[in-house]
């Protein structure tokens, strides 16, 4: 009924907690909404509740929109013309249209609060979700209290009106309160908007709904542990809305493209740390090298692994060509998120490195390992060019020549130089550290070694 009205949009959270993944999923959708039909997308704050709502919350909750993208076209820090956006600064147009209601005889007082008179019809909620839902208010209910503050009811439908939102996509929980809200369009004079009650998020396991304190939940854990937004936003869509082809990484301007409102899923979406995390992956590791440079190196710095300014203790340059970018080159294929980066490649930038435990027992099952090292440090000593298809080459006659197979000697050298049965390709790994490092590192893993024995 609303469509030739310009879509009109709102994202309307209460600040009281974190910003989790459910809201998170609600602010996408009509962004997604806004963005598909050239509307415009609203932040509004309902920040009615003085006892619950707290400024960590807001900055959470703004903090967390700007890194998943949503930019929005009116609201806090991008001003409109229906402002204020935020609830509180609204008194003014409340008692306004309060008395409206009074006026036409829909609003009245009662032991110090004013009640809305309900009009007796059942109402309809137009849901383009769940069709159309036919509901009796039966009791009249209070939409200021006595203490003056108004019921969010009443606000959450006069903003939508003031604000002119043709669409409110919200989640199902909100359901049962349309009827109420009918009420009080109709009492206003106006048409309702369309409706979209989006399902509920389910826990991983069980039938439960997802809450703000289960694991995964919170939008800022994942900003935390350096997930990459575009792989968050983009799981995100899939909660209740998917492109029907199979397909579950789209960029977002096809994502955009493609989202309506028709395509929502009816049914309740469940929640999947593990898919989440694995698309997480799937986008780290596709990343252009120069973002992927510029997230990691404030990672390993804060990890102590890397000083400001500064690429590597062999440093030779800040751009993908440097050591830091040739360590992200052979690293980036194999990581499974931007968190074990650390993890992954320490390393690379110190000698002071951790040891898997097991490693030492492992590369000593077909021999000494350290005759094995010796070998293979005398060959790089020697003549051998230090590139990749000599050193393979030599390592295959130290194989042929021992009897051993090549991957005896790889694990042992990995295991001297990384402390890491597991790793980036083992060539370009000793290519990185470079000729000195490698002996260095397989010197010192001996003299360690010796030291052990005797
Ligand atoms: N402030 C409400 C909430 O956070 C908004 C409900 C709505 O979108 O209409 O749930």
């Amino acid at each position: 009924m609303n469509a030739k009205l310009p879509v009109r949009v709102r994202f309307a959270p209460s600040p009281t907690g974190f910003f989790h993944i459910g809201g998170a999923r609600t602010a996408l959708f009509n962004w997604l909404y806004a963005r598909h039909c050239g509307g415009k997308f609203i932040l509004r704050i309902e920040d009615t509740d003085r006892q619950r709502d707290t400024e960590e919350a807001l900055r959470s909750l703004i903090d967390g929109m700007r890194w998943l993208g949503l930019e929005w076209d009116e609201g806090p820090g991008a001003g409109g013309p229906h402002g204020p956006y935020f609830q509180s600064e609204r008194g003014e147009i409340y008692r306004e249209y309060v008395g409206q209601l009074r006026d036409t005889g829909r609003a009245y007082d009662r032991d110090g609060a004013v009640w809305f008179r309900v009009s007796g019809q059942p109402a309809l909620i137009r849901d383009r979700i769940r069709g159309d839902v036919r509901r009796l208010e039966e009791k009249d209910f209070v939409i200021v209290r006595s203490d003056g503050s108004p019921v969010f009811h009443l606000v959450n439908v006069i903003d939508d009106i003031a604000m002119d939102i043709s669409h409110v996509i919200r989640g199902e929980d909100h359901l049962s309160n349309s009827s109420k809200h009918v009420e009080l369009f109709q009492a206003f004079g106006r048409e309702p908007p369309t409706f979209a009650h989006i399902p509920l998020i389910l826990k991983t396991v069980g039938s439960g709904k997802m809450s703000k304190r289960d694991s995964g939940a919170s939008i800022e854990d994942y900003r935390r542990r350096h997930y990459i937004p575009a792989a968050v936003r983009n799981y995100l869509c899939l909660l209740g809305w998917s492109p029907k082809d199979d397909r579950e990484i789209l960029p977002i301007e096809e994502i955009i493209r493609l989202f309506d409102i028709d395509g929502i899923n009816g049914n309740n979406a469940r929640f999947d740390e593990k898919k989440l995390a694995f698309m997480d992956g799937e986008y780290v590791r596709a990343l252009p090298p120069e973002e992927l440079l510029v997230r990691a190196r404030p990672i390993l710095q804060s990890a102590g692994l890397l000083s400001a300014g500064e690429s590597s203790p062999q440093s030779e340059g800040d751009g993908c060509d440097g050591y830091l970018g040739a360590v992200l080159r052979i690293c980036q294929e194999k990581l499974r998120g931007l968190e074990d980066l650390p993890g992954f490649c320490g390393y690379f930038f110190s000698r002071d490195f951790p040891r898997d435990p097991k490693g030492l027992e492992k590369i000593s099952k077909t021999g000494d390992p350290a005759a094995r090292i010796r070998e293979f440090l005398e060959a790089i000593r020697g003549d051998c060019p230090f590139e990749e298809k000599s050193l393979e080459g030599m390592v295959r006659r130290l194989a042929d020549k021992s009897g051993l197979k090549t991957g005896d000697y790889i694990h042992a050298v990995r295991h001297a130089v990384s402390g890491q049965m597991v790793g980036p390709g083992f060539y370009g790994l000793l290519m990185v550290l470079g000729r000195e490092e490698v002996q260095a590192r397989l010197e010192n893993f001996l003299h360690t070694q010796g030291l052990l024995q005797d």
